[in-house]
């Protein structure tokens, strides 16, 4: 776990200024003062990082209060790490070692060359001194003799950036590899639950920070227990595969399909709002109940399978468990209303409204 450092060169008064005016700002928006709400005050009335005081500006200009709650999801955002990143963090400091060496190598080889070089000139000025006449055969020897010396470095030294170099790929290669193996949905090979909350995490911030918008979409297969009775838990699988294909090539750009579990899966849909949202829920819907499967080994009909579809868009500041919330709810509204359908927040909201 990286701690951050809050110590980095505040003199004692400064440090104590900005941790008076810290608590002071808690106060004011009566946030408790856990240390980690603290750091999070501490580090935006230093000014420490920019992109966490563009977030609470732009909630104070869109007159979001900052409770406790948003306040704790900040300091989530900016503050923590997963076992993962501490995983990355320590193969990417191995690299940065690996190429230390690398660095030490060069100059341990510039330090030979120019001793070599010495010895060079140091022969040159014997022979051409016209002092005490030196024997060829014994400046031969001499020069000869450094010359191996010289080539022998050179040698280790290949030998020791061949094999730095390959460690370097190597650990390169672990890295890509660990980071895909994390993030990936086994069965189907798109971004897992746990990508999905660290990117949905991101377009959060992003949006926060850009002032753009951002939807959700939750799909789940309708019946799809029934479909696993009747064929077989490996053709629901393969099922599951067909449908996450359907949903990467139905989506573009900067969209992130996901596999959420088991049989439900989500888009995250930057830059788009609950109408653009609800054209490619439709787009998915409509993509998937048009399509006959068909067994291609028994070459029978399995009939086909259709998705509900649960849409909300995010809510500068709000909690990302309540942005959730929100296409959960329409989701679940989508199946009581008979499933393969896409249901927005604004139709439950719509629908929360009525005269007596
Ligand atoms: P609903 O329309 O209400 O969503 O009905 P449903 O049957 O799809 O929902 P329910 O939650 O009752 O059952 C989900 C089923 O999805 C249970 C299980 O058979 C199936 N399922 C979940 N994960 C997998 C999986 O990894 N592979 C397969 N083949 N089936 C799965
Ligand atoms: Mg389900
Ligand atoms: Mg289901």
């Amino acid at each position: 776990m990286t701690t951050p450092d809050l110590s980095t060169s505040d003199s004692f008064e400064q440090a104590l200024e900005f941790a008076r005016a810290a608590l002071q700002g808690m106060t004011t928006h009566s946030i408790a003062p856990t240390p980690e709400n603290f750091l999070v005050w501490y580090t935006h009335i230093a000014g420490r990082n920019p992109n966490l005081s563009h977030m609470i500006s732009i909630l104070a200009d869109n007159n979001q209060e900052i409770t406790n709650s948003i306040s704790r999801d900040i300091h989530d955002r900016f503050f923590t790490t997963s076992v993962e990143d501490d995983a990355l963090h320590e193969t990417a400091e191995r690299i940065n070692e690996e190429l230390k060496h690398i660095i030490e190598y060069m100059d341990k080889a510039g330090g030979d060359v120019t001793k070599y070089g010495e010895t060079l000139h140091t022969v040159e000025g014997e022979l051409s001194s016209g002092g005490e006449p030196v024997g060829l055969g014994e400046v031969i020897a001499k020069v000869l003799t450094e010359t191996r010396k010289m080539e022998d470095i050179n040698n280790k030294l290949e030998q020791k950036l061949t094999d730095s170099t390959s460690e370097v790929s190597q650990l390169r290669e672990d890295l890509e590899d660990m980071r895909r193996e994390t993030l990936t949905d086994a069965l189907t090979g798109i971004s897992n639950r746990k990508m999905f909350d660290m990117e949905l995490r991101r377009a959060a911030r992003d949006a926060m920070e850009n002032g753009s918008d951002l939807s959700l979409l939750m799909i789940d297969i309708d019946f799809f227990k029934k479909f696993n009775d009747t064929f077989g838990h490996q053709v629901g699988d393969e099922v599951l595969k067909l449908l996450a294909g359907t949903l990467a090539k139905t989506v573009k750009g900067t969209d992130i399909p996901v596999r959420y579990g088991g049989e439900e899966f989500a888009v995250i849909l930057p830059s788009t709002n609950l109408d653009g949202a609800y054209s490619v829920g439709e787009a998915i819907r409509t993509r998937i109940s048009t399509k006959k499967l068909i067994n291609r080994q028994t070459n029978t009909s399995l009939g086909k399978i259709t998705v509900s579809v649960g849409i909300s868009q995010f809510d500068y500041g709000e909690r990302i468990s309540d942005f959730i919330r929100r296409a959960d709810q329409a989701l679940y509204t989508a199946k009581k209303l008979g499933r393969n359908r896409v249901i927005s927040q604004i139709d439950m909201e719509k629908d929360a409204l009525s005269f007596d």
